[in-house]
């Protein structure tokens, strides 16, 4: 059946179209670019971590369906690595929840606890899947925008945004540290004052923190949960596809209290029900890897980013040098431009690179105009032949 008379897509999800992700990525194939869009890796994770999926997979675990909150093996490591990392203790077995991906916590967490109507304050630019979840749940996104300092060269929270922007309506804050796109690492000062505001206002808190393992130059990543007051009231969402290079796999994770468990697995059970068997298997020995796994990543990674940084900046970008994540947003008036979208629909003609505009992480659009987003999780040559091209844009 076929309907002129309206649209099929409902009013909720009207709005978004295809993400900015999937558009950028057909451009980059179509035009044979270079990718630094989407943010994924061009090499895959450790090998070790593979093979145990190789055997996972060969020795028949996962293969059907795993049990509906994770695998025990997995929901094991998650609680011994946010021990381990942050002096956390979750009980794997009801303050655990496997999910595909972190989009299926995001979405799940959301579905769950969010009536029609309610408001979620949220950090602006923010990630796209955030307000789409928002709105399939029929609630109300209200932006505290991220603005750039040039005195810290970074993105920072104006704390006293963030408290006006909470009404009686609001249910939660969507906190999201390190940050995409800006990659600002949210400081302990002003997650603190988030805490405070939770705390006061006696709001839930839905923490992102998907690149807890990519912060740079002394950088202190502070999970939310650690603040006080924060441990009841949080939810945490994690991912091995930023953390261990395999994005594909989508394993994602919650931790949280066991009442806010329980009504995210309500939402997820609907969702995917599972996913990801041998998956889980593999990633629950990644988590178990020694800090020198972590610590090299990190090292490989800020490699990288001094590469591209340096690389935009000879270019003709402003350059936001990022504290966290694997993305540097930069600024492109300097090179006479100012609507970021138009630029990244030109540059791979130009350049022959894909980049993503920021704007659309906003809904003041006029706000994130001039930025523009690189991933920087690709290989030395790749960086250095997109950097090599960008260098025609100063000419
Ligand atoms: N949150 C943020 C901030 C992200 O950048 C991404 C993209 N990786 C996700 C969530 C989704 O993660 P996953 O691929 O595990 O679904
Ligand atoms: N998180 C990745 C990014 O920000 C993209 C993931 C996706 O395509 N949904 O680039």
């Amino acid at each position: 059946m076929t309907s002129t008379a309206r649209p099929f897509l409902n009013r909720r999800l009207a709005e978004f179209g295809t993400t900015v992700f999937a558009e950028m990525s057909a451009l980059a194939l179509r035009t044979g670019s270079i990718n630094l869009g989407q943010g994924f890796p061009d090499t895959d994770g450790p090998e070790e971590v593979r093979e145990a999926a190789v055997r996972a997979l060969r020795d028949g675990r996962g293969n059907q369906y795993p049990p509906g909150p994770g695998v025990p093996e997995l929901r094991t490591a998650i609680a011994e690595h946010q021990q381990r990392r942050y002096g956390l203790t979750f009980d794997p077995d009801t303050e655990v929840l496997v999910t595909a991906g972190a989009t299926e916590a995001i979405a799940a967490t959301l579905l769950a606890l969010l009536e029609p109507g309610d408001e979620v304050v949220a950090l602006e630019p923010y990630y796209d899947s955030y307000a789409a979840c928002i709105a399939m749940a029929g609630a109300a996104r209200v932006p505290v925008t991220l603005r750039p300092d040039p005195e810290q060269a970074r993105f920072r929270l104006d704390l006293d945004e963030l408290r006006d922007a909470v009404t009686d309506r609001t249910r939660l804050l969507l906190i999201n540290t390190p940050h995409n796109p800006t990659g600002t690492v949210l400081t302990r000062e002003e997650l603190t004052a988030v805490a405070e505001l939770a705390v006061e206002r006696d709001l839930l808190v839905v923490t992102d923190e998907v690149y807890e393992h990519l912060v740079f130059d002394g950088a202190e990543h502070v999970p939310l949960a650690t603040l006080p007051g924060m441990r009841e009231r949080t939810v945490t969402i994690g991912s091995a596809g930023k953390t261990f290079s395999f994005t594909g796999w989508k394993v994602g994770w919650v931790t949280a209290s066991p009442g806010l468990v329980s009504a995210v697995r309500s939402a997820k059970q609907f969702l995917t029900y599972v996913s990801s068997g041998p998956f889980q298997y593999a990633v629950a020995e990644a988590l178990a890897l020694p800090d020198t796994y972590f610590d090299a990543f990190r090292t490989d990674m800020l490699a990288k980013r001094d590469l591209l940084s340096a690389g935009l900046t000879e270019a003709g970008f402003a350059v936001y040098r990022p504290a966290g994540t694997y993305f540097i947003t930069t600024d492109i008036r300097p090179l006479g431009e100012s609507d970021g979208y138009a630029f990244c629909r030109s540059l791979p003609e130009r350049a022959g690179v894909v980049a993503i505009p920021n704007a659309v992480f906003y809904d003041h659009r006029e706000a994130g105009a001039p930025f523009v987003r690189f991933a920087f999780c690709k290989q030395k040559t790749v960086l250095e032949e997109a950097t090599e091209r960008l260098r025609s844009l100063a000419a």
